[in-house]
């Protein structure tokens, strides 16, 4: 590597000639030093002194004659040890220095590079030394950027802050500089290549493009963002704010977040959410808020303080998600849903309404039958008390099972606000599987209870479950309708493995599941029946998954027929 002095010149040299050198190397750590530093300045300047004694001393001692040749000589010598102690100053600043130096000839080849830690100077001569810049792997620079940059070469200017990117042999790293240069004249005007200094502003290119790769993601997130200072005041908002809000950013920068309040959130929500917010830590809720237009809208809130290394809030960053559309559509399909639910407990009770005549129609009847047995024996002599007694117990009995039927719909169809209570799920089962069989029409099928005992009791929304049990029971029921032999209906309770969850099953031995229905049994409308409305297990399923729970088919493992099973959590709230 050529040192960055000329080489050192003979003793027997006229002075002029070291002088010369030195006037030129001092020139030269200038041209490079005004570009690097004042310290290194310093040292030009320096230089630029001997050199001016040098002269100075030689014209003296020329002056003098011969005498003066020994002094000169030791003048030349302390002067080449400066040099030399100069030299190896600027080489170990150079090398402690974060930049380089470089120099080109008159072809732009790179003749010189030094400076940088070693690991990086090895790249750079071998990517850089005897090519000119734009045959190493540079990227970064367009056809037109350096057809620019070497018109401006051609014209022997100097030029500053030129940026671009070197490709590392056999990687994908990209090694990016900023360099400067200017032309070497020589003494004579002649151009002799360009000098300057190069500088490693990879580390500063990938901060900026890690930075500007996060500031995409805030400026394209789908959710709005708004950063304030620690008293409130918005720093930044990013488009989405603006779209949702209706307001520009310069409208809101500066101003407090409150803007937006509409009013609906209370003032403790408010002061709890400071609390929070100013301990550092994060909140997280749903304001109603207020666009510039005037409109109310929903949004579901997360504010979180950005903390500075020593564990300072900064700033506040509110990353706010526009909810109304999806909270219009939850009341909305809540709203479906009750309907729903109403319309298949209108159904239901329709036809049980049918049944209950005739259902009720057999008490009727047997009290009328064994009314008029009374009135016979009362006439009748002798009277006999004790099967007047009898006939008077039948008829209490036949009057209460009567009474019984009417209370047992009365309390079905009585009006229903949801309500979750911790249950007994046996007894729930053992009351409504008789009222399934009334809404099923279906007469003689023998229930079987296989129920656990000391069940935990389980919190669900009685009257819902009572209507997911009555149309399991009835489908069994109807399903068995056609069926010749035993109609039996298998009604299941059991605790979990795990002692989760209590699960149901209502197997019956009917005719089986419907190919065409297996695929979408629990879509709505799907239904084999003439009259069905294909809406019970849909209903079912939504009610059971509310609960926390499971609703399937389990197949025909009960010996033929079909298993509906369904299980309900039994810790409560687990929706
Ligand atoms: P619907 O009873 O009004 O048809 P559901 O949603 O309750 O509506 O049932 C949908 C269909 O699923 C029924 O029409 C029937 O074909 C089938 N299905 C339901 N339960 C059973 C069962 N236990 N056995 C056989 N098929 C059944």
């Amino acid at each position: 590597m050529r040192g960055i002095m000329p080489a050192m010149p003979a003793v027997t040299r006229s002075a002029e000639t070291v002088a010369d050198v030195l006037v030129v190397a001092s020139s030269r750590l200038a041209g490079v030093l005004t570009l690097q530093t004042l310290l290194l300045g310093g040292l030009a300047a320096a230089l630029l002194g001997l050199a001016w004694l040098c002269v100075r001393r030689f014209t003296s001692a020329g002056r003098r004659g011969q005498a003066g040749d020994t002094a000169d000589r030791a003048l030349i010598g302390q002067l080449n040890e400066s040099l030399q102690r100069s030299e190896a100053r600027f080489r170990s600043l150079m090398g402690l220095s974060s930049d380089w130096y470089w120099e080109q000839d008159a072809e732009f080849r790179f003749v010189e590079v030094i400076g940088k830690p070693p690991a990086a100077m090895a790249v750079l001569e071998n990517l850089l030394l005897g090519k000119r810049r734009w045959e190493a792997p540079v990227v970064g620079m367009s056809e037109t950027d350096w057809a620019a940059h070497r018109a401006l070469l051609a014209r022997h200017a100097p030029f500053r802050d030129l940026e671009y990117g070197l490709r590392l042999p056999d990687s994908e790293r990209l090694f990016h500089v900023r360099i400067s240069g200017e032309p070497i004249i020589d003494e004579a005007g002649r151009f002799q290549g360009y000098r300057g200094i190069g500088t490693d502003i990879t580390a500063r290119r990938e901060a900026e493009a890690q930075l500007r790769k996060l500031s995409t993601a805030v400026e394209q997130s789908p959710v709005s963002i708004l950063i304030t200072d620690v008293h409130g005041a918005i720093e930044y908002v990013n488009p989405r704010f603006c779209q949702t809000t209706g307001y520009a950013a310069a409208e809101v920068l500066g101003r407090n977040p409150r803007i937006l309040k509409s009013g609906a959130a209370s003032e403790a929500t408010y002061r709890e959410l400071w609390t929070t917010i100013t301990d550092g830590r994060e909140w997280a809720g749903e304001l109603h808020n207020r666009k510039k237009n005037g409109d109310l809208f929903w949004e579901s809130v997360r504010i979180i303080p950005l903390l500075s290394a020593h564990g300072e809030v900064m700033n506040y960053m509110a990353v706010k998600e526009d909810i109304t559309l999806r909270k219009e559509m939850t009341a909305r399909e809540q709203l479906r849903q009750e309907q729903m639910l109403h319309h298949a407990r209108l159904a239901a009770m329709g036809e049980m309404a049918a049944a209950l005549a005739h259902e009720l129609n057999q008490p009727l009847a047997a009290i009328a039958n064994f009314s008029g047995v009374l009135e016979h024996q009362l006439t009748a002599s002798p009277a006999d008390p004790t099967q007047m007694r009898e006939v008077a117990r039948t008829i209490t009995g036949q009057a209460l099972r009567a009474g019984e039927i009417v209370w047992r719909v009365r309390a079905f169809t009585r009006k229903h606000e949801t309500r979750r209570m911790p249950t007994d799920v046996n007894a729930l089962i053992r009351e409504v599987a008789p009222l399934a069989d009334l809404a099923a029409k279906s007469r003689g099928v023998i229930h079987d209870y296989d129920l656990a005992p000391d069940l935990p009791r389980v919190t669900i929304d009685r009257v819902q479950i009572e209507q997911v049990l009555l149309n399991l029971i009835r489908n069994g029921v109807e399903a068995m309708e056609d069926v010749a032999g035993e109609r039996r209906l298998r009604l299941i309770s059991r605790l979990t493995d795990n002692g989760s969850a209590v699960q149901i099953s209502v197997c019956d031995r009917g005719h089986g599941l419907a190919d065409r229905v297996l695929a979408d049994l629990f879509t709505p409308f799907v239904t084999t029946k003439p009259d069905g409305m294909g809406m019970g297990l849909s209903i079912s399923r939504d009610i059971v998954e509310a609960h926390g729970g499971r609703l399937w088919v389990a197949g025909d493992e009960d010996g033929g027929g079909t298993t509906f099973r369904f299980t309900l959590p039994v810790k409560a709230g687990e929706e």
